[in-house]
């Protein structure tokens, strides 16, 4: 069996042509949406990802606010700009890109943004309401491996899902996201006994590890989906994901592409989050 790709560029395509009319009616209405995005430090990959959000917001119709703080940002700068953000109603999304210079506790500054403007959806209170099943906004990148899986149909309800990874920004709210929609989830991660055990009887197998190739066609079962969240740079320098893609396909019977799968999904969540939030502020 050679698996199909999940191509994630051509569904970012559709989902973002969608956006750009939920946001030219917003704006039509005199509510454009808005995101700022803050950036400390001169991570050159942190400068990519802003980079690319900022270009999603222009092509979409939503405004985007970009502030820059050198790697020694006092903190407090940084926490005076999100209660001014916070405060700001033409302002419907703030991120803080991660990860943040060391005099920073990462915690505090996500839970400075408002909830009601949280469009990455880290904050506590996010996070709660979607364990509970509640309304949030949802944390975009296993929000768009869920936008994946429901366009190529894909039987959630019942099926063994293994997610490797238990971060608060994949792993984790993944896990809760497959349970919720009846998925039978195990999570994985570098205290896992037997890897393998786990994920060859996955109908679903999402890996959010950080390591190169580290999920092999022979850990897979076959006609499984696999989702390849990870994102790493070779030292050639090209990406690649957590999938050893070669001989995942080879058994595998959907599979997503690093580049091209999940990772312009992710930037294309977001821009949904922040439509949503000018949605609900215009609605409010
Ligand atoms: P983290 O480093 O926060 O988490 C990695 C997880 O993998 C941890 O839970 C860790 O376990 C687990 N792990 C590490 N080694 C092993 C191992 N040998 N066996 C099993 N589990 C292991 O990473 P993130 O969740 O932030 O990101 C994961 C990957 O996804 C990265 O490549 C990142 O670049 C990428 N990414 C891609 C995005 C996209 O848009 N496509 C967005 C965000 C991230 P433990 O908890 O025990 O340490």
């Amino acid at each position: 069996m050679t698996a199909r790709n999940i191509d994630g560029v051509a569904l970012s395509a559709q989902v973002r042509g969608e956006i750009a009319q939920r946001a030219a009616e917003l704006t039509a209405q005199g509510v454009q949406p808005s995101l700022a995005v803050i950036l400390v430090g001169g991570d050159p990959a942190s400068a990519v990802y802003v980079r690319n959000k900022v270009a999603g917001c222009e092509k979409t119709g939503i405004r985007s606010l970009k502030f820059e703080y050198p790697a020694d940002a006092a903190p407090e700068e940084v926490f005076a700009k999100i209660a001014e953000l916070n405060a700001d109603p033409s302002v419907h999304g703030i991120l803080v890109q991660l990860p943040l210079p060391k005099q920073f506790d990462a915690d505090k500054v996500l839970e400075a943004i408002s909830p009601e403007k949280d469009v990455d959806g880290f904050h506590a209170e996010n996070f709660g309401l979607l364990l509970q099943g509640r309304k949030s906004f949802y944390p975009c990148t296993p929000w768009g491996v869920m936008k994946m899986l429901d366009t190529e149909k894909v039987e959630i309800k019942g099926a063994e899902a293994v997610v490797i990874g238990r971060s608060n920004i994949v792993g984790k709210p993944m896990a809760v996201m497959l349970l919720a929609r009846g998925a039978t989830v195990t999570v994985c991660h570098s205290q896992t006994k037997d890897l393998a055990f786990h994920t060859k009887r996955a109908d679903i197998v999402v890996a959010a590890v950080g390591r190169a190739k580290f999920l092999t066609g022979d850990m897979i079962k076959p006609g499984a989906v696999v989702i390849d969240v990870g994102i790493n740079r070779l030292p050639d320098g090209k990406l690649c994901g957590d999938v050893d893609f070669d001989s995942a396909r080879e058994v595998a019977s959907l599979i997503t592409p690093v580049p091209g799968g999940v990772g312009p999904m992710t930037i294309t969540m977001l821009l949904a989050n922040t439509v949503e939030s000018a949605e609900r502020a215009a609605k409010a």
